[in-house]
């Protein structure tokens, strides 16, 4: 059975654990951070952060509100990433846990057109031409334990198991922040393996509003098959 991811923003409290945790399972070095006039640091995911905890300060319904968003990749059902780049060396779905993983023959892809695929603007490029992204932390869940961020995060925010189980879970969660949030949605649940309970309305979260709509992308990835013939030279530029 493959495995899901749910993020249940409603009780993340913020404290960055999660994105810690991350970059020390990774071995991955801290970045220079600066004063941007927000706790959110760094300002972006990269090739060193592959999680991040974004935080904005909104009003909503007339009171200041903190919302932070760990955001990661998603791990796509029918990855945009993998269907545009059509090479199973450089990206390829993982059968037993549904991980989309990058390898380094990524760096024969043509990065930007891999980055524009991402509804959720997810992979960077480094320095050595590779892209980069969250892996599902691929060697720990294999091996039964669950991915550095969730066993890190204090709250219960942070939720991996059973896609089924995810689901449910998502599904009771739901019900209860309704109760305090009468706008609280989970954000594509039938498309992608990492599961986000939201409280307010999409639009409050920028990284969580799809960039192109499902119909478009289903459209893309359908012509892309069709053509695969013909663009599979050129999708591999070297
Ligand atoms: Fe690929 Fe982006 Fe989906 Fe991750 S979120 S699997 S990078 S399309
Ligand atoms: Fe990072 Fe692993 Fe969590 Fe992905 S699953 S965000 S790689 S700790
Ligand atoms: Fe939120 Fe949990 Fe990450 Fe802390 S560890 S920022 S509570 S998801």
């Amino acid at each position: 059975m493959t495995k899901a991811f749910f993020i249940d923003t409603t009780v993340c409290t913020g404290c960055r654990g999660c994105q810690v945790a991350c970059k020390q399972w990774h071995d991955l070095p801290a970045e220079e951070t600066e004063n941007r006039g927000s706790y959110q640091n760094p300002s972006d995911l990269s090739a060193m952060t592959y999680k991040l905890v974004r935080m904005r300060e909104e009003e909503i319904d007339g009171k200041l509100r903190w919302l932070f968003f760990p955001d990661q990749c998603r791990h796509c059902l029918d990855a945009p990433c993998k269907g545009t780049a059509m090479y199973e060396e450089a990206i390829y779905q993982e059968p037993a846990t549904g991980a989309i993983l990058y390898t380094m023959a990524t760096r024969e892809l043509n990065a930007q057109e891999i980055i524009d695929s991402c509804p959720y603007n997810i992979p960077r490029k480094g320095p050595d031409g590779v892209l980069a992204k969250c892996d599902m932390c691929i060697d720990r869940v294999i091996n039964g334990q669950l991915p550095a961020c969730v066993k890190t995060c204090p709250t219960g925010a942070m939720n991996f198991g059973d896609r089924e189980e995810m689901l449910q879970l998502a599904d009771r969660r739901l019900g209860e922040a309704r109760k305090k949030f009468p706008k609280a949605s989970l954000l594509d649940p039938d498309e992608v393996s990492v599961i986000y309970l939201v409280a307010y309305d999409r639009s409050h979260y920028e990284v969580a509003a799809r960039a192109r709509t499902p119909e478009g992308l289903t459209r893309q990835a359908a012509l892309r098959k069709m053509i695969s013939p013909l663009t599979r030279s050129v999708a591999h530029i070297g």
